[in-house]
């Protein structure tokens, strides 16, 4: 389902695009940058407070552009690591933006740092059995402004909890692109909203602390080598051969790990940075020594960090995470080959637990009071 909003957003703008709406309406394009900044520096929340512009033209603006085009419906810290923000877009849609305020070594993030996972989809079509965000299947597309609006939403939090926060470009250190969707299905908008987050009049924030996260759409992966901004790469790999990938990843009968691996090994030759391979670890599943030993030499192949995440249940799935002895042994395969591995314990430090689940139990509860 395609959603067009009666308004489009301004945080889908980039200045171009504004300069080029302005000149359109005959409006002078300087605006465009006094615009942007009120946005993204100054963080105002509606159109009346910015003030160095004309009545006429603030009144132009409100007519021609939704200001914020997602809602803060729900803010849910649910411990000192995690802060959930359940946001609702123009159509009712429910997606979370979630910050972490603890390590995210798996992404090579420093331990004190704040970290943003971000949503690309309503939903996600790729089907993992395992995964919350997939489980009914995709609904739509994020557009850019929507995406952005994410991380302004997420400057909002923070503007209130500090007052100096105000100040900064952004407060937060990293943006992990691994909420819910699979950023590379939507990727034109993904990439403008990465544009516009980079860009010295939208947030300043460098590509290199961007990670996104695939399930492994190899010719997105190839041309996401070729962008001239050079974001962070992590993929979703769970299985280490075809034969286990394939029965928890639909993706990897189009992708088999023939074409994936040489794919992501390009991209890290292109960008001289270690690519991150995310590893769940479901028993029974994927948490053979077997297993371990065979991700182990793709890891030692493309010179890749490797994560290892030990499953977080979703209600309604059958699957379970390995005993914390399996985990280590898994690891220790790896650790033993000098790769450089991180195992995720502690519950609440976990994308994957923060994002999908909050959205996942609203719309049930949603559904349930619409009975
Ligand atoms: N679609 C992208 C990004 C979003 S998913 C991707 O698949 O990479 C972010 C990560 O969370 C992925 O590695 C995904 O496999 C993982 N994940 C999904 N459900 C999970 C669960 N229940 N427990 C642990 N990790 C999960
Ligand atoms: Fe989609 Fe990623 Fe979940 Fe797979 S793991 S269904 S690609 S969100």
């Amino acid at each position: 389902m395609k959603f067009t909003p009666a308004k489009p957003p301004l945080t889908g703008e980039t200045l171009d695009s504004l300069t080029a709406r302005l000149r359109e309406a005959g409006e002078p394009v300087f605006r465009a940058k006094q615009i942007l900044d009120w946005l993204y520096k100054k963080r105002v929340r509606s159109w009346d407070e910015m003030t160095n512009l004309s009545k006429p033209l603030r009144t132009w603006l409100a007519d021609t552009f939704e200001l914020m085009p997602a809602a803060l419906v729900l803010n849910k810290q649910s411990d000192d690591v995690t802060d959930k923000l359940l946001l609702e877009l123009g159509d009712q849609s429910l997606i979370e933006t979630v910050i972490i305020r603890a390590p995210q070594d798996g992404v090579g993030i420093d331990h004190s740092r704040k970290t943003i996972c971000i949503s690309t989809q309503v939903g996600c079509a790729m089907g993992c059995v395992f995964c919350a965000s997939g489980l009914a299947g995709l609904k739509r597309d994020l557009n850019a402004g929507e995406i952005v609006a994410q991380l302004l939403q997420v400057c909002y939090r923070e503007d209130e909890r500090t007052p100096r926060a105000r100040m900064e470009l952004a407060s937060f250190d990293n943006i992990v692109v691994m909420g819910m969707g699979e950023p590379l299905a939507n990727y034109d908008q993904l990439l403008r909203a990465l544009t516009i987050l980079n860009a010295d009049w939208g947030l300043g924030f460098g590509a290199r602390r961007i990670t996104i996260s695939t399930s492994g759409l190899v010719p997105k992966i190839l041309k996401l080598a070729d962008e001239e901004l050079g974001f962070r790469l992590a993929i979703s790999l769970h299985g280490a051969t075809d034969e286990v990938r394939e029965k928890i990843m639909p993706v990897n009968k189009a992708f088999p790990l023939a074409k994936l691996l040489p794919a992501v090994k390009a991209f890290s030759e292109k960008h001289g940075r270690m690519v991150t391979l995310e590893f769940i670890l479901i028993t029974d599943v994927n948490d053979s020594l077997e297993q371990a030993r065979k991700l182990r030499d793709i890891a030692l192949d493309l010179h890749a960090h490797v994560n290892l995440i030990p499953y977080n249940t979703v209600e309604g799935l059958p699957w379970k995470r390995p005993s914390i002895t399996r985990q280590e042994r898994f690891a220790d395969i790896l650790r033993a080959a000098r790769i450089s591995v991180t195992l995720r314990r502690e519950k609440g430090h976990d994308i994957a637990a923060a994002c999908g689940q909050l959205r996942l139990k609203t719309e049930k509860a949603r559904e349930l009071a619409a009975v």
